[in-house]
Formats: C-alpha cells, sequence, structure tokens
C-alpha cells in the first residue's frame, strides 16, 4: 500500500514560509505584486483567477486582477501587458489561457517580459531551463519538483517516465527531473507499447488529461506515481489520470487527486513572484 503524498500540507508549510519572506520583505520597503489578466468569460478560468487572487492575498502578495470581455482586442491586451510591464509595483505577470480565438496566445506570451514571466512559458525562460540555468520554472512542474524535495525523494540516478509532452505540463517536467540527474523517458500519443516502457519506471509522472489511464499494470512495485490530472469522470467527480485505487496497490508512493500536484501548482506561482519581487529589489 502506497504513501499518500499530501500536496495540500506540502503547499501549506510553502506559502507559510513565503508569508514570512514577504514580511520581512515589506519591513525592507518592497511588496511582491502579482497582475493577473483574464480576457472572456470561461467559468473554469475565473474560478481559477479568483483562487490565485485569494492565495495572493493571503500571504500578503499585492494582486491585482484585470477582467475583460471576450471581444477585448489583441491590441489592447498587447497595450496593457506593456503597462504591466512598466509597472513598479508588479513584480509577475499572468496572462490566464487559454485565450479567445482572435488573440494569438505566443504573441501575448511574448510580449510579458521574461524578468516579470512567473508562469515560465516566455521562450527566454523555457530557453534558460533547456540549457540548465536558473528561470521562471512553470509552476506545474515545478511544484512536482519541490513536492518531491519536501518528500525527500530524489530522482539522481532514477528512471523518470513522464506522459505527455505539452509545454506547460509534460516537457518541462522531463527538462527539470533532467536537471535533477534522473534518466528521463517521454511518452506520448504515438508511443508503441507504453505500459512496458512505464513498467521500468522509478517515478511516473501523469499528464495526459485521460481519466484514469495509468493503472496497476503500468506500474513497478514501489514506483513514486506523481499525477498530474484534473478530469471528471463519467459521474462528473473530479478524478486524475491514474486510478488511485489500483495504483496505490502497487505503488510505494502516490499523490491524490484532488489534493497532490494541484495546490502546487498556484503555491510555485506566489513561489516566483517572490522571487521576481526579490530579484527587482536586489536591482
Ligand atoms: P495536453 O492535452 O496539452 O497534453 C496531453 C499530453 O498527453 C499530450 O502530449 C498527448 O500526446 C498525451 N497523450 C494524449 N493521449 C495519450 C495516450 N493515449 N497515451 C499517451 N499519451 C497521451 O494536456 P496538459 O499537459 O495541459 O495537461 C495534462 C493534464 O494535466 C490534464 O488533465 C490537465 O487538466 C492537467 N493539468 C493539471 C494542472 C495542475 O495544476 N494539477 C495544471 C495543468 C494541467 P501528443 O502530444 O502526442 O498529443
Amino acid at each position: 500500500m502506497a504513501a499518500i503524498i499530501d500536496g495540500k500540507a506540502i503547499a501549506k508549510d510553502i506559502r507559510t514560509e513565503l508569508k514570512e519572506e514577504i514580511d520581512a520583505m515589506k519591513a525592507a520597503g518592497t511588496t511582491p505584486g502579482l497582475a493577473v489578466v483574464i480576457v472572456g468569460d470561461d467559468p473554469a478560468s475565473h474560478t481559477y483567477v479568483n483562487s490565485k487572487e485569494k492565495s495572493s492575498k493571503e500571504i500578503g502578495i499585492y494582486s491585482e486582477v484585470h477582467r475583460f470581455p471576450a471581444d477585448f482586442t489583441e491590441e489592447a491586451l498587447l497595450e496593457k501587458v506593456d503597462e504591466l510591464n512598466r509597472d513598479k509595483n508588479i513584480h509577475g505577470i499572468l496572462v490566464q489561457l487559454p485565450l479567445p480565438k482572435h488573440i494569438s496566445e505566443d504573441k501575448v506570451i511574448d510580449a510579458i517580459s521574461p524578468e516579470k514571466d512567473v508562469d515560465g512559458f516566455h521562450p527566454v525562460n523555457v530557453g534558460k531551463m533547456v540549457i540548465g540555468k536558473d528561470s521562471f520554472y512553470s509552476c506545474t512542474p515545478y511544484g512536482i519538483m519541490k513536492m518531491l524535495e519536501k518528500e525527500h525523494i530524489s530522482l539522481e540516478g532514477k528512471h523518470v517516465v513522464v506522459i505527455g509532452r505539452s509545454n506547460i505540463v509534460g516537457k518541462p517536467a522531463a527538462l527539470l527531473s533532467l536537471m535533477n540527474n534522473a534518466t528521463v523517458t517521454i511518452c506520448h500519443s504515438r508511443t508503441k507499447d507504453l505500459a512496458a516502457i512505464t513498467r521500468q519506471a522509478d517515478v511516473v509522472i501523469a499528464a495526459v488529461g485521460i481519466p484514469n489511464y495509468v493503472t496497476a499494470d503500468h506500474l513497478k512495485p514501489g514506483a513514486v506515481v506523481i499525477d498530474v490530472g484534473i478530469n471528471r469522470n463519467e459521474e462528473g467527480k473530479l478524478c486524475g489520470d491514474v486510478d488511485f485505487n489500483s495504483a496505490k496497490e502497487v505503488a510505494g508512493a502516490i499523490t491524490p487527486v484532488p489534493g497532490g500536484v494541484g495546490p502546487m501548482t498556484i503555491t510555485m506561482l506566489l513561489y516566483n513572484t517572490v522571487k521576481s519581487a526579490k530579484a527587482f529589489a536586489a536591482k
């Protein structure tokens, strides 16, 4: 029976540490500031943004949310980003994705100053990560690394199999694992005999987007299983990419959904905002 990795508790500990750091920064004259921009009325995106605003405020980050209607133009959005790039009270800028179809996400991400790109999506930050330099790392995979670190699970010399190759989860999870000296395999929708590969893994990171895709049959006994998925099953209940009930019988440690990777993602956004504010304060 696997140990359950409590992402919620780990996230809470990190947020407490961050709050102490922010209190000290405020005493020294700097308040970390985060600006979130949202365009359109996608309910899930609004829920995420509200949660980011609430979490920021809870630990003392100055937070502003800029909400625009679905017909907001690309030009106006780029102007807003430019204004925030120059705003001295703002250290982190996040544009909530997805954006309406008439706006190019690439153009908008490129317009965010890499120094304020706390989501870690700007090509400059992605490039730095690829060459093993410090930068803002994408919050979900970075949260996974922090979670493993806090659980004293070292990736050094381990075989990490990442399922999924998206730019925001799969690819950066693979690169950060590599940075932590793991041997890394990336699987995706064209991978042949995926279970034979995942059965060789010491650590499986599942970022597929298919409910209960990874089962006990995919796992080596004792493997660490990180479930990134946020899906709804047929009954509309929240579930991950891993069939938790069967996997926990084989795995050595496993993250639940909810309460695993999810709480770490926003925590790393706050972490990156504080990191950015510290870098600006040191200039
Ligand atoms: P994407 O849809 O962008 O990527 C999914 C990846 O899974 C793709 O690389 C795809 O391969 C691969 N894939 C699809 N089907 C299969 C299959 N049958 N076998 C193997 N690989 C397959 O999703 P994201 O990376 O954005 O998100 C993944 C999951 O994580 C989702 O459930 C999402 O909701 C969740 N998520 C959770 C977050 C959190 O905070 N916990 C944050 C972000 C995402 P290919 O490239 O070949 O198409």
